[in-house]
């Protein structure tokens, strides 16, 4: 009996020898795309290798021999997946009007779909309600999510806590941070209205304290703390000044030209990130400041319920914006990869350094006619847009725009089930099956 499946055994074994089941030297090879990564001053046409979810390679050419899957990505560009280090995803707690509640979104819907691959909730939690937040979405989720603590303790709940001095406590915060390092990754400040310096300082405080950055929202204009003050004085070269584009705390003086303030806190090395939003993009404000040569350390979103349908939309849409006030595509992809795993100090990511976790975008620059609208609905127009075609996380296919990764049905036999395999693919893998038990 045993003949008569030796021809099967034997083309069993060559299979497994040359395509290497488990053996492959490359589980995914994405070949042919202009690859973008702005950490290793690459921007040109290039091979990218992932083995075990990490970058294995990067060169002008790898043999797709050696890989269990390759995907032609010719005529796209490849680049880091997507940082977005101010975002709102500490939902599910059923809050009303709460950014530890309603007003934030689970981030799976969001994210791999633009090419994003790491959220950073920009202090939804405080220290209070923190591991609260873990169990119920970072643990939860798909997309990588990274906080930035609120100071105050109750988080990002509402006028009545993020006004309340007393719920500021620097060193219950930095314990917080402490207890999960790399998975806090800074503190936040948003929203307060008065006219103390007492939110900046304790977050700074916490931030010395754990070793890590600060964010912030820099809340309700007041003369009695100014911007100047804030960037120059108060905080430490790597805290981030949020919705630097805003027009809503002086960005422009009433000449029209940037902040004196801002340009001294630059050089004190403040970071100026986005944060777009629902309220914190003018046009009227970006436009000027990026002529005069103020262009964002970082791209992000501030993605929530009041921002994801209006001028907002999407970490693309962001990008898009700056690509519509004259960035070049490689100066839009430093800002929403490298430079923010930086802010953050991940490291790790934002890159294609061999080793480096593999998490890719595979994007489609578009030419044609777009609009894109600010926070108070007005239009700039461009004619480049950003699609995202392929999205890959921790070395697997996460999202697949136009079945680029996919083979096609009618190549398939009669009674076709799942078609990809779990080494590259987390959409339609096939089932694992494990070997039956041995009967003793
Ligand atoms: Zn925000």
């Amino acid at each position: 009996m045993v003949y008569k499946y030796a021809p099967a055994v034997l083309l069993l074994s060559l299979w497994l020898g040359s395509k290497g089941y488990g053996q492959a030297r490359y589980d995914l090879l994405l070949q042919g795309g202009h690859v973008i990564d702005p950490k290793n001053g690459i921007s040109a046409v290039r091979d990218v290798a992932v083995k075990d979810g990490r970058i294995a390679a990067v060169a002008p050419h790898l043999d797709r021999k050696d890989a269990l899957k390759t995907v032609s990505a010719a005529g796209l560009y490849v680049t880091p997946g997507l940082v977005d280090i101010h975002a709102h995803v500490y939902t599910g707690t059923g809050e009303r009007a709460s950014y530890a509640g309603d007003n934030s979104v689970y981030p799976d819907g969001f994210t791999f779909r633009v090419g994003v691959t790491t959220v950073a909730d920009a202090g939804g939690s405080g220290w209070r309600n923190f591991e609260d937040f873990k169990q119920r979405v970072i643990d939860r989720s798909k997309t990588r999510v990274l906080a930035f603590l609120n100071i105050v303790g109750h988080g990002m709940r509402g006028a009545k806590f993020e006004n309340d001095l007393a719920d500021m406590e620097a060193a219950a915060a930095a314990e917080m941070a402490k207890r999960y390092p790399g998975l806090i990754v800074g503190f936040k400040t948003a929203h307060y209205a008065g006219p103390e310096w007492t939110p900046v300082e304790h977050a700074v405080e916490a931030g010395t304290m754990a070793g890590i950055p600060v964010m912030v929202d820099f809340g309700t204009d007041h003369p009695e703390r100014p911007l100047a003050d804030l960037v120059t004085k108060k905080l430490r070269p790597g805290d981030i000044y949020t919705h630097c584009y805003s027009g809503l705390r002086h960005e422009l003086d009433d000449s029209g030209h940037v902040n004196p303030g801002m340009i001294e806190g630059r050089k004190r090395g403040v970071i100026f990130d986005v944060g777009h939003g629902g309220g914190s993009f003018a046009w009227r404000i970006a436009v000027p400041a990026i002529r005069q040569g103020f262009l964002p350390d970082s791209i992000s979103t501030d993605l929530h319920i009041g921002s994801m349908n209006t001028g907002m939309k999407d970490m693309l849409n962001v990008m898009d914006k700056f690509l519509a006030m004259g960035l070049s595509l490689d100066d839009v992809i430093v800002r929403s990869t490298w430079n923010p795993a930086r802010e953050i100090h991940h490291e790790e990511l934002g890159n294609l350094s061999v080793g480096s976790p593999a998490d890719i975008a595979v994007l489609r620059l578009e030419t044609g006619r777009f609009g894109f609208t600010d926070m108070y609905g007005a239009r700039m127009d461009g004619r480049r847009k950003l699609t995202c075609e392929l999205t890959v996380h921790n070395g697997r296919v996460v999202y697949d725009l136009n079945g680029m990764s996919r083979p096609v049905w009618t190549t398939l036999p009669p009674g076709y089930t799942q078609v990809g395999d779990a080494a590259w693919d987390a959409l339609n893998p096939k089932p694992v099956r494990r070997a039956p038990a041995k009967k003793q």
